[in-house]
């Protein structure tokens, strides 16, 4: 296993129906938050704001989930322009895994990076922290975040669906699971 495991949550333009596909959706925020694998350390953190081009206008039930503001938004770069800073912080850090809670988050980078045919940027492997921890724990039911946390008698810190506070949250996590595993 990579010395470093890079944990990213991404938030993405959404709506409550089936008016917007999921395939049309576009990831406007990425939080990510690089650990020591094996400890659980915080190394680094990188945070920025996409603008998306298919739906350039958040949805009030977006804004509302996402706490992310339409001027965040219109402020920032597109996709393909803000994948390269990214990219550049991704080498900066050797190899590594990238981690989410779920697949969703690996999938939506695939679908924009398909979509805007700018290659997909990690070069690590992907663990699904969600399967992991599941399994660290016993149980036959996956958690969301939230009920990751309460499982572990933590309380969310920061806003809940915002990038880089899911980001956050889930290393919290990452780190008692290691605990757990190494009982
Ligand atoms: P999360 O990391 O849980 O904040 O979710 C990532 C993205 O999934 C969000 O930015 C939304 O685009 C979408 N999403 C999450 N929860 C919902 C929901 N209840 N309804 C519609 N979309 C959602
Ligand atoms: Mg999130």
């Amino acid at each position: 296993m990579p010395t470093t495991s890079i944990i990213v949550d991404i938030e993405a333009t959404c709506c409550n129906d089936a008016s917007f596909p999921r395939h049309q959706m576009e990831i406007i925020e990425i939080g990510a938050v690089a650990v020591d694998s094996y400890t659980g350390e915080f190394d680094s953190e990188y945070q920025t704001f996409i603008r998306p081009v298919r739906n350039p206008i958040l949805t009030d039930f977006c804004k509302e989930l996402t706490n992310i503001t339409q001027d965040q938004v219109d402020s920032a770069d597109c996709y393909p322009t803000a994948m390269k800073p990214f990219r550049e912080w991704l080498a900066s850090l050797g190899d590594y895994d990238f981690c989410s809670w779920g697949d969703y988050d690996r999938k939506q980078f695939v679908q924009d990076s398909e979509f805007h045919r700018c290659g997909y940027p990690f070069a690590g492997p992907h663990r699904n922290l969600k399967v992991e921890f599941a399994e660290a724990i016993g149980a036959k039911k996956k958690m969301g975040v939230g009920g990751a946390l309460k499982h572990l008698g933590l309380e969310f810190e920061g806003t809940p669906h915002r990038g880089i506070d899911d980001a956050h949250n889930i290393a919290r996590i990452y780190r008692e699971m290691l605990a757990i595993r190494g009982l």
